[in-house]
């Protein structure tokens, strides 16, 4: 049985788990645009479209098929949570055919999966689950977090996988404040934490199925960093704190995802403001994409398949103890 009490629980990791389980909202982008002009100048740009006066989901397929691999993109939190008794989170649900990528800015997460992974996420930490063949799991804020409160902020980027390894057995990458590199720009300009990929030689801890690069990148006000964003690929950046010029030209504020054409290389990024960014880029991925809800396959078919595989009880069962 999925999602008791939802409305608590969907308060503290926000949309993507109302998305996870409201199964009647699909993803439909069948077609990907055309990279588009010639040059990668900026940009477009939208809002975070949030609720509750908080950012919520970023985008997704269907409005960005252009960000291919990347399929979603949800910005919960920052918010201040007063001490409780009861975890917040989104209780059991299923993924199937992508990786969920979550990015802890503040506060802890717990996460459990019927692969029979587990394990806590840290301020500056990472989790790059891959949920490939399909598993069910839940994420919750840590019992010390629910007990002391605190601010918590987390990202969670969905990336897709390719036809080929939709179905491979689940994954689960903790990566570390300690295992993710941490490039110091020069005159204490800032720093690039490399989470997948790469950035000035340094190599992200992320395996990936496809190349991706993602970058949390801080630069401090009045500081600039040019960045290869390969010619071809997808690119985009969050703006999750502060203030950016681009490429000497166009700005962008907090909570603006700004996307990128395909074709050109660099990008120049110069803090109007102390600015975090959140750095998505990677090769796309040349085939159709049919999702719905916590399903992210190639055709509706796969998707009712999905469907099936879940009622019987393919993608794991609740431990005995939490279904009473
Ligand atoms: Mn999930």
């Amino acid at each position: 049985m999925l999602g008791g009490g939802r409305s608590d629980l969907f308060q503290g990791l926000g949309t993507v788990a109302r998305l996870a389980h409201d199964l009647e909202i699909g993803l439909r982008a069948e077609h990907h645009r055309d990279a588009g002009p010639e040059h990668r100048l900026v940009v477009d740009q939208q809002h975070a479209d949030g609720h509750d006066g908080r950012p919520g989901i970023v985008t997704s397929v269907t409005e960005r098929p252009e960000l291919s691999p990347f399929i979603l993109l949800d910005h919960a939190g920052p918010a201040d949570f007063k001490p409780a008794a009861k975890a917040r989170g989104v209780d059991w649900h299923p993924h199937r055919g992508f990786e969920t990528v979550t990015v802890v800015y503040d506060g802890e997460v717990d996460h459990h999966d019927t692969a029979g992974n587990g394990g806590r996420i840290a301020k500056g930490d990472v989790q790059w689950m891959t949920a490939g063949s399909g598993l069910l799991h839940k994420e919750f804020h840590s019992p010390e977090f629910t007990k002391t409160g605190g601010r918590f902020e987390v990202m969670q980027l969905w990336v897709n996988l390719p036809a080929k390894s939709k179905m491979t057995a689940p994954r689960y990458q903790e990566l570390t404040t300690k295992t993710i590199p941490e490039v110091a720009l020069p005159d204490g300009g800032g720093k690039v934490r490399v989470i997948a990929g790469e950035y000035a030689g340094a190599r992200g801890p992320a395996e990936t199925f496809t190349p991706v690069n993602v970058l949390d990148v801080r630069l401090r006000a009045g500081q600039k960093l040019v960045l290869d964003l390969r010619d071809g690929y997808s690119a985009a950046f969050y703006i999750l704190r502060g203030g950016v010029r681009l490429n000497g030209s166009e700005d962008a504020a907090e909570t603006e995802l700004v996307v990128f054409e395909r074709a050109g290389a660099e990008v120049a990024i110069e803090a109007l403001s102390d600015a975090t960014v959140f750095v998505m880029n990677g090769q796309p991925i040349e085939e159709p994409v049919y999702g719905y809800g916590p399903f992210v396959m190639n055709t509706p078919k796969e998707i009712e398949q999905a469907f099936v595989d879940f009622r019987l009880g393919k993608f794991g069962t609740v431990p005995d103890e939490e279904t009473a």
